[in-house]
């Protein structure tokens, strides 16, 4: 992925902001940016740790505040189990339920969704008439690389 893509993923998510009436500060940009140049699952503080780089002041509350607002708008995900955020693939589509699946080993986490899986689970929540907000399904296991090395001592 080069930085060109990076820009088009940003433009891309500043006409979504647009389109809702909500804005991509400076700030939120700057986390999307750090986060689509890392490509991979990163805690608060690692993104403030970069964010410094270029807001010297930024704290703590500063960079909640941005993980807050991206995850409402359903540009990037939590990943409870590991603390961390990621890059949302499917920014466009902000009601999609996330299927995340998660190298213990690298840390490298893929995100799938699934019409049939959604489906399901809309059934099984009509069924009880609970009404969804947003799901994440984290599923552990081994990527495709880890999975072929087979030195795995843990
Ligand atoms: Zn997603
Ligand atoms: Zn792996």
């Amino acid at each position: 992925m080069h930085s060109n893509n990076h820009a088009s993923i940003i433009n891309d998510i500043e006409l979504v902001c647009k389109k809702r009436n909500v804005k991509l500060t400076n700030q939120r940009r700057l986390v999307l940016e750090i986060m689509l140049q890392a490509k991979k699952a990163m805690s608060a503080y690692d993104l403030l740790d970069l964010l410094k780089q270029d807001e010297p002041q930024a704290k703590p509350p500063t960079i909640y505040r941005a993980l807050e607002f991206l995850i409402e708008q359903g540009f990037i995900h939590k990943v409870e189990s590991s603390n961390s955020y990621i890059i949302c693939p499917h920014f466009s589509h902000p009601n999609h339920i996330s299927i995340l699946f998660i190298c213990d080993n690298c840390k490298q986490i893929l995100e799938k969704n699934n019409h049939e899986i959604e489906h399901q689970l809309q059934q099984l929540a009509n069924q009880s008439h609970f009404m969804i907000k947003h799901s994440i399904i984290e599923i552990h296991g081994l990527c495709p690389s880890c999975a072929s090395s087979t030195n795995l001592t843990s």
